[in-house]
């Protein structure tokens, strides 16, 4: 056999190549992973941190389903807050601070280890189709790698073009390069791609930081990790600090917004709304006289920090000026100045729900190239991706996940129904089953899926087949056992009862901080259990005409009760179920029923 001879090829080694790769090659596909630069492989571009509310639920899902990311993140984290304690466990967000160069190298090594799994720094230029089909790519130096299916998984590295103020570089991220060849391929291949920006803040020397003036915030007492797998953190926990700008910073970034990319006409793509720059929230929040900063340590073995809050693309003179006005930062030193990056992404109603581009079989984008922004969010699509590549070389059946299964579904769906027009990323409220698709439940929504697709190893699967029983034990402890006539169940029902309460009742409970995840799953399912009903209620009817499948040639012309806008939009879309057909923009209630009647005909 040829020694570039695949059966998956993915293109990018960041957070959604990564789970790609690994996923394709442990379903038992030759595969190989190729990239820029195989010291960045699990770099992690922006901030040195996995989870929060929405985005944490993903990476615990992507741990159920066999994925890389929750032990990767385990393995490097120097400090777990679960998010929104005061809310409703379905608001819960665990989140982990990591150690940057830890998370990189352990991510280099998972893939390293993996058998089946080639990696090699390559620049890839084209994507090379016959007849119809990919079958391959094409590096820079002509060098072609065959394959039956290609993911990829670019990030931010299309024709990518950095900005800090006046200063313009070309390159996907502070010291790497732009891969500047692959879009006019894809354009050739009839690929529509449009331009986003993201930023990130300046890094400054912890040396240099006045942390007695500043607010402590420490790590959780009892960490929520991120794989089922983990037993004990990997050291102690570091502790972040809290400043915040004023109006003195204020002032300065108004005096200075012409120089600003984003608001000189320099840059004009859309950056993420919920992650906006320091100039952004200056400016849509004039009447605020302050915004908080929290200073995260990027890891264990530097004294590097990262400032969460003032993402910026203002010019190095500006930043200079800036931080001396920030308490505890008189005399920091920037390390490494913030700036944006443009670059080019492929819109996601392109896409079919496993990923693979509508017109080219065998061709699979994931990850920040669809629009998206997060490495959750990457790598969730990247799992999904790389599992219906090999899928598709095995001649089986799409893994394709429903909105009531997973926020890995709603994600999915959310992107090749709707589309995007701005940087895509999760929150709790995009999932409408939400009280359900909790993070204390991700693996019992998901591992067995995992399993059967060969994902799971045998360590999870007992590992998950242990928590199991372990958790029935508990509720049927809770159902049985009674304290003056009352079962412990009806007792935790009750909104203000507390497990400590409970566990002076009945000592041989476990405490929450021993089985955490047996004494969480049943808080929530006893505390939601009203809404929890009524939402198993929805999801049975969201499902009965959400598999509703519409033939993929259907000839919407022929609808004429369609409006012409319905008739465009369903065209454009070609929607594959009923449900996906409802939650296109634009389709109105009476478009449906038309729909509707002609699917209960029978097409
Ligand atoms: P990436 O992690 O970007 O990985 C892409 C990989 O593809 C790289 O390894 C690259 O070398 C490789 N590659 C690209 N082209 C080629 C080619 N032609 N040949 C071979 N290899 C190639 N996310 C947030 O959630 N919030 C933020 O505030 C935020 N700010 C950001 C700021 C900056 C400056 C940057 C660069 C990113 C930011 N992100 C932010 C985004 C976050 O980094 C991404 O969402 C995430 O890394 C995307 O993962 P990915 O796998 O899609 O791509």
């Amino acid at each position: 056999m040829s020694p570039n001879r695949f059966d998956v090829v993915v293109i990018g080694g960041g957070h959604a190549g990564i789970e790609a790769a690994l996923a394709a090659a442990r379903m038992g596909c030759r595969t190989a992973l190729l990239t820029l630069n195989v010291d960045a492989v699990g770099q992690m571009s922006c901030n040195p941190a996995i989870g929060g509310v929405g985005k944490g639920q993903i990476a615990r899902e992507i741990d159920a389903l066999g994925g890389a990311m929750g032990l990767i993140t385990d393995a490097s984290a120097i400090q777990y807050r679960l998010l929104n304690r005061g809310k409703g466990p379905a608001m819960h967000g665990p989140r982990a601070q990591c150690d940057k160069k830890l998370y990189q190298i352990t991510a280099k090594e998972t893939v390293e280890r993996q058998e089946r799994l080639t990696l090699r720094q390559e620049s890839i230029e084209a994507v090379r189709v016959e007849q119809g089909k990919v079958v391959g790519v094409l590096c820079r130096g002509g060098v072609v790698y065959e394959a039956r299916a290609v993911v990829l998984t670019t990030g931010t590295f299309l024709q990518a073009l950095m900005h800090t103020g006046e200063l313009k570089t070309a390159g996907g991220r502070a010291g790497d390069p732009a891969a500047q060849g692959l879009s006019s391929s894809l354009r050739a291949l009839g690929i529509e791609l449009r331009r986003f920006k993201t930023g990130t803040p300046p890094r400054l020397n912890g040396r240099t930081i006045n942390f007695r003036r500043l607010e402590e915030q420490p790590g959780d007492d009892d960490p929520t990790f991120f794989s089922s797998l983990t037993t004990a953190l990997n050291g102690p926990q570091m502790v972040c600090h809290l400043t915040a700008t004023n109006e003195q910073v204020h002032d300065l970034i108004r005096a200075n917004l012409h120089r600003a990319p984003m608001y000189c006409g320099q840059i004009d793509s859309r950056g993420p709304r919920y992650c906006p720059s320091i100039e952004d929230k200056v400016v849509r929040f004039g009447d605020r006289s302050s915004h908080q900063i929290f200073l995260e340590p990027e890891g264990r073995r530097t004294l590097e920090y990262y400032c969460n809050g003032i993402s910026t693309s203002l010019p190095r003179d500006v930043q200079e000026a800036i931080i001396p006005l920030i308490p505890g930062l008189e005399h920091a030193e920037i390390m490494r100045f913030g700036y944006a990056v443009e670059y080019d992404y492929a819109p996601p109603t392109q896409l079919r729900a496993s990923l693979e581009v509508k017109e080219w079989p065998g061709l699979f984008l994931a990850g920040q190239i669809n629009g998206t922004t997060g490495y959750e969010e990457a790598a969730a699509q990247g799992l999904v991706a790389g599992i219906n590549a090999a899928l598709s070389v095995q001649n089986r059946e799409p893994f394709i996940l429903d909105r009531s299964q997973a926020y890995i579904g709603v994600l999915i769906d959310d992107l090749v129904t709707k589309g995007v027009d701005e940087p895509y990323r999760m929150f709790t409220s995009r999932a409408e089953f939400r009280l359900a698709l909790r993070y204390d439940n991700a693996d019992l929504r998901l591992t067995e899926l995992g399993r059967r697709l060969g994902l799971v190893d045998e360590l999870r699967w007992r590992t998950f087949q242990e928590r199991v029983e372990r958790m029935e034990r508990l509720g049927e402890r809770l159902r049985t056992f009674k304290v003056d006539g009352e079962t412990l169940e009806r007792r935790l029902r009750r909104p203000t009862t507390t497990w400590e309460e409970l566990r002076a009742l009945d000592p041989e409970l476990p405490a929450e901080a021993s089985d955490p995840s047996s004494v969480r799953h049943w808080l929530a399912e006893l505390k939601y259990d009203g809404y929890l009903v009524r939402q198993r209620d929805q999801v049975e009817k969201f499902r009965r005409w959400e598999d509703k499948p519409i033939p993929e040639d259907l000839d919407y012309d022929a609808l004429t009760q369609l409006r012409h806008e319905a008739r465009e939009k369903f065209a454009a879309t070609r929607p594959v179920t009923f449900g996906q057909a409802g939650r296109i923009s634009g389709v109105a209630p009476a478009d449906l029923a038309v729909l509707l009647v002609y699917l209960k005909k029978g097409g």
